[in-house]
């Protein structure tokens, strides 16, 4: 019975993906350049991603409105962690590398 489960994954996997899409596109209407919501930088279409502010894993919707645009890098460092965790992360990192 596994590959039930399989395909179940895979069009979830799929639908995110098409969120994502989704997402990404009502972000660029109007701009060429967004920024990246955690770290500010620009990003184009093709360096941006889709970031589920609430991650699913923990429950959070698969809806254009649980997603930011953020960073490859931001984007996979920040994996299953909430939002707020992660800004926090990158606050204190901030201001070690400022020294304080
Ligand atoms: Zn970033």
């Amino acid at each position: 019975m596994k590959g039930k489960i399989e395909r179940k994954l895979k069009l979830l996997a799929r639908e995110r993906r098409a969120v994502t899409a989704q997402a990404r596109k009502k972000a660029f209407k109007k701009k060429n350049i967004v920024r990246c919501r955690y770290c500010g930088k620009g990003l184009t279409r093709q360096t941006a991603t889709g970031d589920h502010v609430h991650p699913i894993s923990m429950g959070g919707p698969n809806k254009v409105k649980n997603i930011v645009i953020a960073c490859a890098p931001c984007n996979s460092r920040k994996g299953s962690m909430a939002a707020g965790t992660f800004k926090e992360l990158l606050r204190k990192e901030q201001a070690q590398r400022k020294g304080r």
